[in-house]
């Protein structure tokens, strides 16, 4: 049993959802159950007439209805769906489209959006979305059940940002396995839940990835393939590093770790519940399905360097105070402030006098540093960028330091951190090096006959050389 996961881009428009349902098709002998997002850009026009309907801006509200309706309509006469399936689909689309009326009704004329009502607007993309694959892939003769999200994904009534009830989905999922043991296809809707009374729910935006891990843990599946409109996870941003590598394989720490330093692919959070029971998941790009993609697993073997991760936007705070040797509880009342004003802490360096502490560029800091002054003194630096270094084992592998600093040779480093976990190496710079910082060390780690020391145990370079992406990482 696998489960497939297609996002909004994957079925943008009816000949999308055509192919999407061809691609689903081929699998066929692998008894699968496909999650979908809602078409392309269609939950945000859904936020957007909650927000115009609360506002009272009833043409605004016609006009983004009318469009949405009629991008659904138009999906509907080019997905190739037979005459006699269309009726159907048409009909219970109207169903939903009524209701949608029904919904922003109601909104204007309370002149209120409760987090519940705009739950109850937005679940209605998917809804929309998953009918329409599953009468796609009934129209080409496949046995298919549509089921509603609702019925699977039980969750608490936090809407808005529902957490679901993992045992009550495995209970619900029992009910699904026998359709798939007699090789029936089932499709659902990802991103849409139900409380435990039967108000709709959703898990917060982006939410699909999570109810396809959900879902794959609760069966349980043997693989989860998240299909998306990138070839993968890239061994640097491709924006910096155009000649970047599609990862084969990658562990959930270092995704994780990529995603925390800016890559965009998917929130590894969301795929947790896969992950720990082990099921691997891959990505995969709909329009290069030939492609075999990034698999993510829980762990990888071999140690080495698996990519570059870099982010802008970063401001550092020099803290010293000469009469701070030795004394204990120094830092924690450093901490203390950055707490109270609710500022995250990113990297940090200590020496025995100094700290030297990142945080993003859109931190609030005034009254953060009028405090810390009280404490210490406070020299800001902004315009400064973060790069990492990811991968397994970089704090045991000897040489990796080296080989770091060898390659930013003539680039001034402003701060490092490395140790706290196995998974990363981090250090600070201006923003205009992030660029020859980031070509300079993948061209150390990946494209070097040294790349074959650290590298080769960790993944066959041959096979992604050539692979374009338009990942943005
Ligand atoms: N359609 C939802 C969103 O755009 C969920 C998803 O696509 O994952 O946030
Ligand atoms: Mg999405």
């Amino acid at each position: 049993m696998i489960v497939l996961k297609f996002g909004g881009t994957s079925v943008r428009d009816g000949r999308q959802f055509a192919a999407v349902a061809r691609l689903i098709a081929a699998r066929r002998s692998e008894s699968c159950l496909v999650v979908v997002s809602a078409m392309a850009d269609v939950t945000d026009e859904l936020e957007r007439v909650g927000q115009l309907a609360r506002e009272a801006r009833a043409d605004e509200v016609e006009r983004v209805l009318n469009e949405l309706i009629r991008r659904h309509r138009h999906a509907i006469s080019e997905a190739g769906i037979t005459p006699a399936e269309a009726v159907n689909l048409e009909d219970e689309s109207n169903h939903t489209f009524t209701r949608i009326r029904q919904l922003v009704t109601g909104v204007t004329l309370l002149g209120e959006l409760t987090p519940r009502t705009s739950d109850a607007l937005l679940a209605t993309g998917e809804l929309l979305s998953s009918k329409i694959l599953a009468t796609c892939l009934s129209g080409m003769g496949i046995p298919t059940r549509w089921i509603d999200p609702r019925e699977l994904i039980i969750t608490d009534a936090s809407f808005g940002a529902a957490v679901p009830d993992e045992d009550e989905i495995e209970r619900r999922v029992k009910t699904v396995r026998p359709m798939l043991e007699k090789g029936q296809l089932v499709v659902t809707g990802g991103f849409v839940g139900a409380a435990i009374d039967g108000q709709t729910t959703t898990l917060g935006r982006g939410g699909s990835d999570y109810t396809a891990a959900l879902l794959a843990a609760a069966l349980p599946s043997s693989s989860l393939e998240i299909w998306t409109d990138v070839d993968g996870l890239l061994t640097a941003d491709p924006r910096v590093v155009s000649h970047a590598r599609v990862l084969p394989s990658i562990s959930f720490a270092e995704a994780a770790e990529l995603a925390y330093f800016g890559a965009k692919v998917l929130h590894p959070a969301t795929i947790r519940p896969a992950v720990r029971r082990g099921i691997p998941v891959r990505i995969k790009n709909t329009f290069r399905p030939e492609l075999k993609g990034t698999s993510i697993l829980r762990d990888v073997e071999g140690i080495g360097v698996r990519a570059i991760a870099a982010r802008r936007g970063t401001t550092a705070l020099f803290l010293s105070n000469p009469r701070m040797l030795l004394a204990h509880g120094y830092v924690a009342r450093i901490f203390g402030i950055f707490e109270r004003h609710r500022v995250p802490v990113d990297v940090i360096a200590t020496s025995e006098v100094s700290v030297a502490i990142t945080v993003n560029e859109d931190a609030p800091l005034e009254a953060l540093v009028r405090e810390l002054r009280e404490l210490v003194e406070v020299e800001v630096v902004r315009g400064l960028a973060v790069v990492t270094v990811v991968g397994k084992g970089l704090r045991t592998m000897p040489g990796v330091a080296a080989r770091v600093f060898g390659a930013l040779q003539e680039i001034n480093v402003i701060m490092i951190s490395q140790g706290a976990s196995d998974t990363n190496f981090t250090f600070v710079l201006a923003e205009g090096d992030l660029a020859p910082a980031s070509l300079r060390l993948h061209q150390e780690f990946f494209e070097t006959v040294n790349e074959k020391r650290m590298c080769a145990e960790l993944w066959d370079t041959s096979e992604t050389k050539d692979a374009r992406h338009s990942q943005s990482l």
